[in-house]
């Protein structure tokens, strides 16, 4: 089976774990959203990893968040696999990170107005800074960090809403993120709402990148538990994933 076809959306969608995921390339993925974003609705991306696909079986809100996102791309080698077993042929991740990238370029070249909101206090400022180094002329037009409870998520939409953002990335983990974005879309009015992990972590210099042989191989997420044992509960889900998987008809 071939991967999703750039001329339709996100048909055909492939399944995992019941949830949809969008078996897209990145550059797949970044002429779906530019479509988006010539258009006039607002549309919620996800960025799918075994740790969410495998939540999202117990967590209902989660599991509408997938259900209503505009497309849900593949990002970790899990997802891939989960895909491949299904004779759906795509080899790569479309990460948030990637994303992150890729779109603040864009914003370089097309003006599209972004805003970064997520992790702790500082990280997404110091973020937006070193992208502006990095894509000189992109417009991130706002940053403020994700410490902030739910009661105050229609707070924090309006302030985000009042810069008018076309492009909001959300950077504060699974689920959060993902039910933020559900919650406050249309408050927001972004055209395109992502969510992006640990990304600014990533670009604030936080967090290192794994080095360039280790990406490739493909064990970045190893090297991340090495520095981060904080995330060992998210390795925990990697095998009940693979064997809901395996059980699954999805
Ligand atoms: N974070 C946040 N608000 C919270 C909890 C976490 O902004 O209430 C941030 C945290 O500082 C980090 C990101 O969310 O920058 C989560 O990164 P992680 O790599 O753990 O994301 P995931 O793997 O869940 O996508």
């Amino acid at each position: 089976m071939n991967v999703v076809s750039e001329k339709t959306l996100r048909q055909p969608s492939a399944k995992v774990l019941g949830a949809p995921v969008d078996p897209v390339s990145m550059a797949q993925a970044i002429s779906i959203i530019e479509r988006f974003l010539s258009g006039s609705e607002t549309h919620h991306i996800v960025t799918a990893d075994s740790s969410g696909l495998y939540l999202q079986m117990h967590d209902a809100e989660l599991a509408k968040a997938y259900e209503l996102a505009s497309l849900v791309t593949p990002d970790s080698i899990g997802v891939i696999w989960a895909l491949n077993r299904q004779g759906i042929n795509i080899k790569d991740r479309v990460s948030g990170v990637e994303l992150v990238n890729e779109l603040t370029e864009l914003s370089a070249k097309k003006g599209y107005r972004v805003f970064f909101l997520g992790a702790a206090p500082g990280i997404a400022e110091l973020a937006a800074e070193k992208m502006r180094l990095v894509h000189p002329g992109c417009n991130i037009v706002g940053a403020r960090h994700g410490y902030f409870p739910a009661d105050d998520d229609v707070l924090v939409a309006s302030e985000v809403a009042a810069l008018k953002p076309d492009i909001l990335f959300v950077a504060m983990g699974i689920p959060r993120q993902e039910k933020f974005i559900l919650k406050v879309k249309e408050i927001i009015g972004a055209k395109v709402s992502i969510g992006v992990g640990g990304s600014f972590d990533v670009f604030s210099g936080k967090t290192k990148r794994a080095p360039k042989f280790i990406q490739k191989i493909k064990l970045e997420w190893l090297w991340r538990v090495i520095l981060n044992p904080k995330k060992a509960s998210k390795v925990a889900a990697l095998p009940k994933f693979a064997l809901a998987v395996i059980r699954s008809k999805s």
